[in-house]
């Protein structure tokens, strides 16, 4: 065991660049396949606009991995399949889950320190705080880039230059976080939707602040008022993306939409009047001690001191302290179906493999999993062995899939992973199938075909 390690540490290294969610998948899928990799990370040497601490696998704003439903959801699919790959992501988010409904919610702090941990105690992984301020040096010849929607400006202007294009980057927007001794609990009460209990959850996990007709309508009122940040000149026509929209753009698209949206009240009663109230503000626990509560789906671009006054008009939050408020961030990402191939490189120089949000996948748990397939494509280009990608029936493929070609590059935005991605149910397995057997048909095959396409690889989960 000694001298294979000491072999395996002596061949080439696979470079990570960007120790986020992705890079660090990757350089355990890598590590585990007996490949040494070399992780450089920037920070704390650099930061960026929204990491607040040096460890890797750092969750910068929400701390939910969405649904973990792998019968019903896509994302609940995902995690299954990740976890059958033997994610590094999913192992430590599993081991650091906090109530949360059908969703997992993770303990950000616990969660990082995890995986920096494994990772650091892997004999072939080695980390480098530095910043690669430009393209990765030439004798580097197999790289994966990995440094996500906040990629240092030096490092994004050079792969923008090779890769022929203008600019990377459009706008998100972050959710602010309460702290929970300043939540009115006489008015705001506990309940999951539909009280349903997820993972680690108890069916009570959520705190709702609820609004009748009058309340919503002053809050909407008061959002379409607010101040807000202002964009230069130059970004007037950076798109948002649409899973991510700050709640006063959405409330500007119709008085409705946030009841329809952020703010839908289905599957709650208000114990004070034992009805459904007419719009709600939900909260979800943001770490393990339940300190610090995230309100739910309220990214923002409004100015601080304005959404302090806005949201303390929510009932229930009058006395809000707020943690951290939200704010916008840039969002760096490639035109994949055009510049990437089929293994995520870069038809411009190959050495350079892409994973992560940069590939143009959205959100925490895409990342990873985008990560654990390059880093598997990686490996096996190391090794010598031959790897097909997932077929495009498995959430894994159809996300690669639709990052790597299917999207249409002319109009190409970041992507959940979702059923319409994946390929129709064939006539004869059901084909006719609608809603939830539909999706449970899709999710029942994209299992069988992950088993199957795991089954021949020395990577499937130990
Ligand atoms: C502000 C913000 C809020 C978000 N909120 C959510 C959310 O609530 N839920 C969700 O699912 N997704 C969210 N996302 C989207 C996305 O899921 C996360 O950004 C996720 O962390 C992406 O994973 P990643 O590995 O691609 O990048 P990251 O996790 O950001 O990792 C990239 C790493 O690369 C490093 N790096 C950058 N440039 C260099 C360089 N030149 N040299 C060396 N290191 C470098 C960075 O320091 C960072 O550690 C958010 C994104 C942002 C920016």
């Amino acid at each position: 065991m000694a001298s294979s390690i000491k072999q395996a540490r002596s061949a080439r290294p696979v470079h990570i660049v960007g120790g986020g969610l992705a890079g660090s998948e990757a350089a355990w899928q890598l590590a585990r396949a007996g490949v040494p990799v070399v992780l450089h990370e920037m920070r704390p040497v650099r930061g960026t606009e929204a990491h607040q601490t040096d460890a890797l696998a750092e969750l910068v704003c929400s701390n939910s991995f969405r649904s973990d439903d792998a019968a019903n959801n896509a994302v609940g699919l995902l995690h299954e399949e990740m976890r059958r790959a033997g994610s590094l992501i999913m192992q430590a988010a599993d081991a650091h889950k906090l109530p949360a409904g059908g969703a997992l919610a993770v303990d950000r702090v616990g969660f990082s320190a995890a995986v920096q941990e494994t990772l650091l105690a892997h004999p072939l992984v080695e980390l480098r705080r530095e910043e690669i301020a430009g393209l990765p040096p030439a004798d580097w010849d197999s790289v994966i880039v990995a440094t996500g929607p906040l990629t240092s400006p030096a490092l994004a202007d050079a792969i923008a230059r090779l890769s022929g294009e203008e600019s990377l980057a459009f706008f998100d927007a972050i959710a602010p976080i309460v702290h929970h001794e300043s939540i009115d609990q006489t008015i705001a009460w506990k309940q999951s939707r539909y009280d349903k209990a997820g993972p680690g959850g108890g069916g009570a996990d959520y705190f709702n602040c609820p609004m009748d007709k009058a309340e919503y309508d002053a809050f909407v009122a008061a959002l379409l008022a607010g101040d807000k940040t202002e964009f230069k000149q130059w970004e007037h026509n950076t798109p948002y993306f649409s899973g991510c929209q700050p709640i006063e753009v959405i409330a500007a698209t119709g008085p409705q939409s946030l009841r329809f949206g952020p703010m839908k009240p289905v599957g709650l009663r208000d114990p004070r009047t034992g009805h459904r109230p007419w719009a709600v503000v939900q909260l979800r626990q943001d770490n393990a001690l339940g300190t610090l509560w995230n309100i739910v789906g309220f990214q923002t671009k409004l100015k601080h001191g304005e959404q302090t006054r806005i949201f303390r008009t929510i009932p229930g939050l009058q006395n809000a302290e707020f943690a951290r408020l939200g704010g916008l961030h840039r969002n760096t990402f490639l035109n994949s179906p055009r510049l990437l191939d089929a293994t995520l490189r870069l038809k411009a120089e190959p050495r350079l493999r892409f994973a992560g949000q940069i590939t143009g996948c959205e959100g925490y748990v895409e990342s990873a999993a985008v990560g654990l397939m390059t880093g598997r494509f990686a490996a096996a280009e190391r090794l010598g062995t031959a790897l097909s990608a997932p077929p495009d029936t498995t959430a894994m493929g159809a996300l690669l899939g639709h990052i790597t070609g299917g999207a249409d590059a002319a109009t190409f935005q970041p992507m959940n992973v979702n059923f319409g991605l994946f390929p129709p149910i064939a006539p004869s397995e059901g084909g006719t199938l609608r809603g939830k057997e539909r999706k449970q048909a899709l999710a029942a095959r994209a299992l069988r075909d992950f088993d199957h396409w795991l089954a021949p690889t020395p990577l499937a989960a130990e």
